[in-house]
């Protein structure tokens, strides 16, 4: 509290979260056509030879004057199903690979410590609280 809507958003930007996330929209964007093309071009046509040729999308239910479009429907749950297990195994290999080159960060030593008169937030090196002037460790 206190350090205002901008020094929040500083920080925000400054934990570098934001810059891998922007790589990861934008890969995931072109990443998308190659999952689309995946499941069109390449596992449409074997899923349609395997259901002998049958072609989902077609398929409907006329229940009086409606015609429920069942085939498109189980299409779509099936084209979900697919781009899910790609993502899956693409981002699992992805966390390995990063675990491969990650290196451990060491945790930087803190600066400031806390009055324990005050509660005040004083420099680590402080001999004197600035905010109480209690001798602190
Ligand atoms: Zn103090």
């Amino acid at each position: 509290m206190g350090k205002g809507l901008i020094g929040e958003f500083k920080e925000f930007i400054a934990r570098g979260n934001v810059m891998d996330m922007a790589v990861g929209v934008v890969i995931g964007g072109a990443f998308g056509s190659i999952v689309t093309s995946l499941v069109d071009d390449v596992i449409g046509p074997l899923l349609g030879m395997i259901t002998g040729g049958i072609d989902f999308s077609h398929l409907a239910i006329s229940v009086g004057d409606a015609h429920i479009m069942i085939g498109a429907f189980i299409q779509a749950v099936i084209n979900f199903l697919i781009i899910s297990l790609v993502i899956f195994a693409v981002i699992k290999a992805f966390n390995k690979a990063k675990d491969l080159t990650a290196k451990p960060v060491e945790e930087a030593p803190p600066v400031t410590k806390i009055c324990p008169f005050c509660k005040s937030e004083v420099d680590i090196a402080a001999t004197r609280c600035p905010h109480c002037t209690s001798e602190i460790e």
